[in-house]
């Protein structure tokens, strides 16, 4: 490490800044941003400032003459950028009066580099490659960005404000670190970084006896999360924060073992779903388990695949977690069918032809049973079948005999995001011999006209036009 990142205090002093042109702004825009006062030297006539809004332009002062032989008193750093040779001498004059100095994109003159920033409020994130490499910087600040909670700058400004109370009730060290520790992993942490300061203040006011507090057993939480039908990039950003902040995980059978692998290392992973063939644990196990986990203090995580609110069970789940008294919260997935048409460029929406999508299951035969098929007879109805592998024959014959036409475009879509996706598109009659043609599942069935838009609708039947299936269908 050659470069040692320190944090100036910009309200101490003035910085100077010389140069022009767009270099010159964009700086003028970071140091304003950074609540900088700016004394500007332009190295050729006048002030450009152009597209410098009003707020920005009253924390400038305007400086005439030669920033050679300015005043350098009160200056606490001195920027060059966009400012030629005059940027060089000042750099020469900057070194002499032991004034900190930064000549853009041009480290042999340079006393200290910018580097790239991650701005969130009160935290700040500093990332550097000694100059070596902005774009390696940044990416590295894109992947810091990803994790960094959104709140995570009025975390900072909270805890701040609290800070010196707690210190007079807590004089021990260590104990008041551990107080903290329990700020910001429990609770109270969570209320800050979800919006909610209001009611974060109330509960950290409610704490009687802090040292107690401090000393008392971690509050545990369960995250539902919904890890997306199997690309990890799909996963959203807050559902990696969270499996990178779990102690436990328990995860169903349909979750891919890429996503497994964004799991915090040293994590448990508890696998509770049905497995093909084999049972599962069951779900009142599985909501015992979430229980204990958080009632002794952990962070869970259920991880299911695509949504957990779409055929996974959640709504039982934050029953349970409810009834039992366990904090927790939703992190929502992709469902497979959105998976599924973003993959395959199927529109469950269409204007003025498909103007409503209906997710239903049909897990056996016996479910096919059940649904009332001449509700989905509507040709402007995009309708979406979760489970429905082995009841196909049923979905079909159900549909058919409803009135629904067998030229109607259906597409089966296997595994879908992740590399061994496969989907097989025809009409409805055909729809058993597609989910037998797509080698195992997960699979879900779209039924509608949308699919006669969809890429592999569009391969497979170049000269089947939507306009033709609605003539045969008349
Ligand atoms: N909660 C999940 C659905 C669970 S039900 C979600 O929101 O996606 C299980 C059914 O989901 C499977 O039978 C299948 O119909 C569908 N499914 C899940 N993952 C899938 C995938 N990657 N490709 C296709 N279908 C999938």
């Amino acid at each position: 490490m050659r470069y040692l990142p320190v944090f100036l205090d910009l309200q101490t002093g003035l910085v100077a800044l010389v140069g022009q042109g767009e270099l010159a702004r964009a700086k003028l825009r970071v140091l304003v941003a950074a609540g900088a006062r700016i004394r500007w030297y332009a190295t050729e006539g006048e002030h450009d400032v152009q597209g410098l809004e009003p707020a920005q332009l009253a924390r400038i002062e305007f400086a005439k003459g030669d920033p050679l032989a300015a005043d350098l008193t009160g200056v606490v750093a001195v920027f060059c950028a966009g400012a030629g040779d005059v940027g060089v001498a000042m750099s020469a004059r900057a070194k002499l009066v032991g004034l900190p100095v930064n000549v853009m994109d041009d480290l042999a003159h340079s006393t200290f580099i910018f580097p790239a920033i991650v701005d969130r409020g009160d935290v700040v994130v500093a990332i550097g490659t000694g100059g070596a490499s902005p774009v390696v910087a940044r990416r590295v600040r894109e992947k810091i960005e990803a994790v960094l909670p959104a709140r995570i700058g009025d975390l900072a400004k909270f805890i701040g404000r609290f800070r010196k109370s707690i210190h007079a009730r807590i004089p021990e060290m260590p104990l008041r670190r551990r107080f903290w520790e329990r700020v910001i992993d429990g609770p109270i942490g969570a209320l800050v970084l979800s919006g909610h300061k209001d009611d974060a203040e109330a509960a950290l006011n409610k704490i009687a006896d802090a040292s107690a507090f401090a000393l008392g057993k971690a509050q545990g939480h369960v995250t539902l999360v919904g890890a997306g039908p199997g690309d990890p990039d799909l996963l959203t950003i807050k559902a990696l924060r969270a499996l990178q902040d779990a102690d436990v995980v328990f995860y169903d059978e349909l979750v891919s073992s890429e996503i497994l692998d964004r799991i915090r290392r040293d994590a448990s992973r508890v696998a509770v779903g049905r497995r093909v063939g084999k049972p599962g644990i069951g779900q009142e196990a599985i909501n015992q388990l979430m229980i204990a986990a958080a009632k002794s203090g952990q962070r869970a995580v259920r991880l299911k695949g695509g949504d957990a609110f779409v055929f996974g069970r959640g709504g039982e789940e934050v029953e349970a977690l409810r009834r039992a008294g366990v904090s927790h919260s939703i992190v929502p997935g992709i469902t497979a069918a959105i998976g599924a048409a973003a993959q395959f460029e199927v529109p469950l929406t269409f204007r003025r032809k498909a103007l409503r999508v209906t997710f239903l299951t049909a897990h056996k035969a016996g479910d096919a049973d059940l649904v009332d098929w001449s509700t989905l007879t509507d040709t402007q109805m995009t309708v979406v079948v979760y489970m429905g592998m082995t009841a196909a024959p049923s979905v079909r014959d159900g549909l058919l005999a409803a009135g629904r036409s067998p030229q109607t475009p259906v597409g089966v879509f296997a595994r879908v995001t992740r590399p061994d996706a496969k989907a097989a598109v025809g009409t409805l009659e055909q729809l058993p011999d597609l989910v037998a043609s797509v080698d195992g599942g997960p699979a879900i069935l779209i039924i509608g006209d949308v699919i006669a838009h969809s890429v592999p609708w569009r391969r497979q039947n170049l000269n089947l036009t939507l306009s033709d299936i609605l003539e045969t269908a008349q």
